[in-house]
C-alpha cells in the first residue's frame, strides 16, 4: 500500500517523500479506517485525503466550508489531471445535472461539497446509491461551539457515521487545543479514529514584534525589502484599513482594502485579485482570513494588537503556507492595550467570560514583552514544549537587553498615586520630566514631590516604561474614561521594595537595523532576471487557464528550477512539484525559459505591473509608450483602466494643471445622472486635450462614485 501511495505522490503530485505523519495517515485511511489529523497550516493536510482518494475505489467526498476554498482545490487537482468537481449553489441547474450524471457514471474521484448541501436528505440518498470510498471533513474545528469559526451545519455531519458505517472518515484541522479536539471526536462520532498530532511550529515564519513609535514609517521600513511580495496587513478598524490601503498604494506598494463595510462584490473582487495577481498587499480587518489558501503570502503584518494568542497564531499563520521563508511582523503600543481593555470591558457577556478574555489578552501582551525566544513562548502557550530557543525570531537573533527598572518604575507609580490616579500617560510623563505647562500649573502639580524627578530619561523611555507597566498588570487603565492610570493590587510588592523589576531595553529606531529575516533573500540579485522570466511564464499560463499562478506551479517549484537548472525533460521530472501531467503540459516551456531562449511575451498582467511602476516613477505617457514599445493611445487606455481599478491615482498617472483638471471634471459633471462618455465632452476641448486624458479623468470620477 505504501509503495502505491509513494508512486501516486511522485507521478501525480510530483513530490519525492511524505512529510511528517502524511505516510502513516494515508496508510490508515486508505485501508478503510478513521483518522483525526491535527496539523498546522501549510503542513500538507490536503494530501492526507487526496492520496487515499486515488488509492481507494469509488468516490471521495470532501466537506469544506467555503466555496472559494473548494474552487481553488478543484482547480489545483484539475491541473494535476485528477477528476475533481465542486457542487455549489452558484452553478446552474443544468451544470448540476451534468455533474450528477458524471458522478453516476463513476467518472469523478473527488467531490467537494459544503456541509449544508451534503446533509440534505436528497444528497445523502443520492450518495448512498453511488459507491463512496471516503469522507474527508476539512476545517473540522468548525464543529466546535467554542471556537470562533463555529458552523451549525457541521453538527449534522455526525450523521455520516450512521448513514455510511463502512466508509472511512478523516477529519482535519489546524486548530490544536484539547477542548476542540475532544469536541470534534464527540460530535463527529470519531471515537475509533486514530489521532495524528503534529507540532504546531511554523519553522519558516520569522517573528518580530516592535514597539510602536511612528507606525507608518516603521511599516514602510519593514516593507522596503519586500517590494513585489504578497502580504496581508491587519488593522483593527474599517477606517484604518481604508486609510492604510490608500497610503500604501500612494507609496508604491499596491494595496487593496478588505472589510465587512465594503459591498460584497467589491470584497470578492479584491479577494480574487489578491489570489490571482502577484505582489499585492491586502489591508484587512480580521474579516479577511478563512478561505485564504494563497500559499505564497510572504508576510503578515499587524498594526494593531490581536486580542489573543490564538488569533495571533492563526493570522500570522497565513504567511508562508508553501514552506518558503515568511515574516510575521507587528508594531504595538500602549494605545492598543488601552483600546483592547476598553473593548473587553464594554463587551456583553458574563463575568466569567470576561475573565477568560482578559486572560487571553494578558497572554498576548506577555508575548509582546517577552524577553526570551518568542517561538518557545508561543508554542508553550499551546502546550508544546520546545527545548531550545529557535534562533529564528527577533529575540533570538538580536538578543534582548534587559535593565533594572525598579527605581524608575517606583517613580512612575508614585507619579500616578500622587496626582490622584486619574491622569493619562501624557500628563504623567510631563510631571516626571518637570514640564512647567499650563495643565501642570492649573492642577498645581509642579509642587508634587515627583515633579521633575525623571529628567534624566527621554520621553520615549518613560512612555515605554508605562506601556510595560500596563502590559504586566502593575498598572490598571481607567476603562470608562479617558485612559487614566491607576495602581493595581499587583504593584504593591514593588512599591514596598519587596521585588525588583526587569524590563526590555527598547531598541529605538535610530539604532542600526538588525539583520532582516530571510524572506527578502528568496532570490539573489544575480538570479533575479531568470526568476522574473519564470514567474512571467507562469503568469501567462495562469491567465490562459483561468487559474491563480500558484496552481500552475508553487514558488518552491520555480525556485527549485532556478537553483537546479534542469536541462532536459528528464531533469525537469525530478523537480519537486512537477508531476507527469504538468511535465507534459509545461515542462518544455519552462525549459526554454531556463535555457534563456524564450522571450516570454509580456502578459497583460505584466504590462499592467510595469505601467503602474513607471507611472509612479513620474514618467509621462509618451515616455511610458517608448519604454513599453506600444502606442501612446494604448498607454492612456491602460492608465485609465488602472485608475478605474484604483491601482493608480489620477495624480500619479498624469501631471495636469489644476485649472485644466477642474475644467475637464466640470465638463463631465455638468449633466444629470450618468457620466457622459468621452466622445460627448471631447468636442469642448478639441485638440487642446488628448482623448486619452479625458478617459483617465473620467475613470477617476467613476471610481470615486462607485466605491
Ligand atoms: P494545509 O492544508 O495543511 O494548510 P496544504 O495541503 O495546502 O497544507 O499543503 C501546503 C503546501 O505543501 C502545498 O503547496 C503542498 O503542495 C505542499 N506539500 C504537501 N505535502 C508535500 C510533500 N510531501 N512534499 C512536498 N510538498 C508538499
Ligand atoms: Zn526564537
Amino acid at each position: 500500500m505504501l509503495d502505491q501511495a509513494q508512486r501516486i505522490l511522485k507521478d501525480v503530485f510530483g513530490y519525492d517523500a511524505f512529510r511528517g505523519n502524511q505516510g502513516a495517515i494515508i496508510e490508515r485511511v486508505a485501508s478503510g479506517l478513521d483518522a483525526l489529523v491535527l496539523m498546522p497550516t501549510g503542513g500538507g493536510k490536503s494530501l492526507c485525503y487526496q492520496v487515499p482518494a486515488l488509492l481507494r475505489d469509488g468516490l471521495a467526498v470532501v466537506v469544506s466550508p467555503l466555496i472559494a476554498l473548494m474552487d481553488d482545490q478543484v482547480a489545483t487537482l484539475e491541473e494535476l489531471g485528477v477528476a475533481a468537481v465542486a457542487l455549489n449553489s452558484s452553478q446552474t441547474p443544468d451544470e448540476q445535472r451534468e455533474i450528477a450524471e458524471r458522478l453516476r457514471r463513476g467518472e469523478i474521484k473527488l467531490l467537494y461539497l459544503a456541509p449544508e448541501r451534503l446533509v440534505q436528505p436528497r444528497m445523502l440518498a443520492f450518495l448512498q446509491r453511488l459507491q463512496v470510498g471516503l469522507f474527508a471533513i476539512d476545517e473540522a474545528h468548525c464543529v466546535s461551539q467554542w471556537g470562533h469559526d463555529f458552523r451549525p451545519e457541521y453538527l449534522q455531519l455526525g450523521q455520516l457515521a450512521e448513514f455510511f458505517p463502512n466508509v472511512p472518515r478523516i477529519a482535519l484541522t489546524a486548530t490544536a487545543d484539547k477542548r476542540t479536539r475532544e469536541e470534534i471526536v464527540q460530535r463527529l462520532h470519531l471515537e475509533s479514529a486514530e489521532r495524528y498530532l503534529s507540532s504546531f511550529d511554523r519553522p519558516n515564519i520569522f517573528y518580530r514584534i516592535v514597539p510602536k513609535e511612528q507606525p507608518r514609517k516603521q511599516l514602510l521600513g519593514f516593507l522596503a525589502e519586500r517590494r513585489g511580495d504578497a502580504g496581508i496587513l491587519y488593522c483593527m478598524s474599517r477606517k484604518k484599513v481604508d486609510d492604510m490601503a490608500a497610503f500604501l498604494t500612494e507609496q508604491g506598494f499596491p494595496a487593496l482594502p478588505y472589510h465587512a463595510g465594503l459591498p460584497a462584490e467589491l470584497r470578492a473582487h479584491h479577494q480574487r485579485r489578491f489570489l490571482n495577481e502577484e505582489g499585492l498587499i491586502m489591508v484587512a480587518t480580521i474579516a479577511f482570513g478563512m478561505g485564504i489558501d494563497k500559499p505564497n503570502v510572504r508576510f503578515v503584518a499587524h498594526l494593531d494588537l490581536p486580542k489573543s494568542l490564538e488569533a495571533y497564531y492563526q493570522e500570522t499563520g497565513r504567511a508562508g503556507r508553501d514552506g518558503l521563508p515568511a515574516d510575521a511582523w507587528m508594531a504595538y503600543g500602549l494605545q492598543d492595550v488601552i483600546f483592547l481593555k476598553q473593548m473587553l470591558n464594554n463587551s456583553e457577556g458574563d463575568e466569567r467570560h470576561k475573565r477568560v478574555e482578559q486572560h487571553k489578552l494578558d497572554a498576548m501582551l506577555a508575548l509582546c514583552e517577552e524577553t526570551r525566544c518568542r517561538r518557545q513562548a508561543l508554542l508553550a502557550y499551546f502546550d508544546e514544549d520546545m527545548p531550545n530557543p529557535c534562533g529564528h525570531c527577533d529575540n533570538c537573533v538580536d538578543g534582548v537587553q534587559t535593565w533594572d527598572a525598579t527605581e524608575p518604575a517606583r517613580q512612575a507609580l508614585s507619579a500616578i498615586y500622587r496626582s490622584g490616579q486619574r491622569y493619562g500617560v501624557g500628563h504623567l510623563v510631563d510631571i516626571l520630566l518637570g514640564r512647567d505647562n499650563e495643565k501642570v500649573r492649573n492642577l498645581g502639580h509642579q509642587h508634587l514631590s515627583v515633579f521633575g524627578v525623571g529628567k534624566d530619561r527621554a520621553e520615549g523611555e518613560w512612555r515605554s516604561l508605562f506601556r510595560q507597566l500596563v502590559a504586566r498588570g502593575l498598572v490598571d487603565v481607567d476603562l470608562d474614561g479617558f485612559g487614566g492610570l491607576r495602581l493595581s493590587e499587583q504593584c504593591r510588592p514593588l512599591l514596598r521594595g519587596e521585588t525588583t523589576l526587569e524590563l526590555r531595553h527598547e531598541v529605538t529606531s535610530k539604532a542600526p537595523k538588525p539583520a532582516s529575516s530571510a524572506a527578502s533573500q528568496l532570490v539573489r540579485s544575480e538570479e533575479r532576471e531568470q526568476w522574473e522570466a519564470l514567474r512571467a511564464l507562469r503568469r501567462k499560463l495562469a491567465e490562459e487557464h483561468g487559474v491563480p499562478p500558484y496552481v500552475i506551479f508553487p514558488d518552491a517549484t520555480l525556485l527549485e528550477m532556478l537553483r537546479g537548472q534542469p536541462s532536459s525533460l528528464a531533469d525537469m521530472a525530478r523537480v519537486s512539484g512537477v508531476g507527469a501531467r504538468k511535465l507534459e503540459r509545461y515542462g518544455a516551456a519552462f525549459l526554454e525559459v531556463l535555457q534563456g531562449g524564450a522571450q516570454v511575451p509580456k502578459s497583460p498582467a505584466d504590462l499592467r505591473h510595469e505601467l503602474i511602476s513607471l507611472a509612479c516613477a513620474g514618467m509621462t505617457p509618451s515616455q511610458i509608450a517608448t519604454q513599453l514599445a506600444c502606442t501612446e493611445k494604448n498607454v492612456y487606455a491602460m492608465l485609465a483602466e488602472a485608475i478605474g481599478r484604483q491601482q493608480l491615482s489620477l495624480d500619479q498617472a498624469l501631471d495636469l494643471p489644476d485649472d485644466l483638471l477642474s475644467e475637464i471634471q466640470d465638463a463631465f459633471l455638468d449633466g444629470e445622472g450618468e457620466l457622459p462618455g468621452v466622445a460627448e465632452v471631447a468636442e469642448r476641448f478639441g485638440k487642446r486635450v488628448p482623448a486619452g486624458v479625458l478617459h483617465c479623468v473620467r475613470a477617476a470620477l467613476q471610481a470615486e462614485f462607485e466605491v
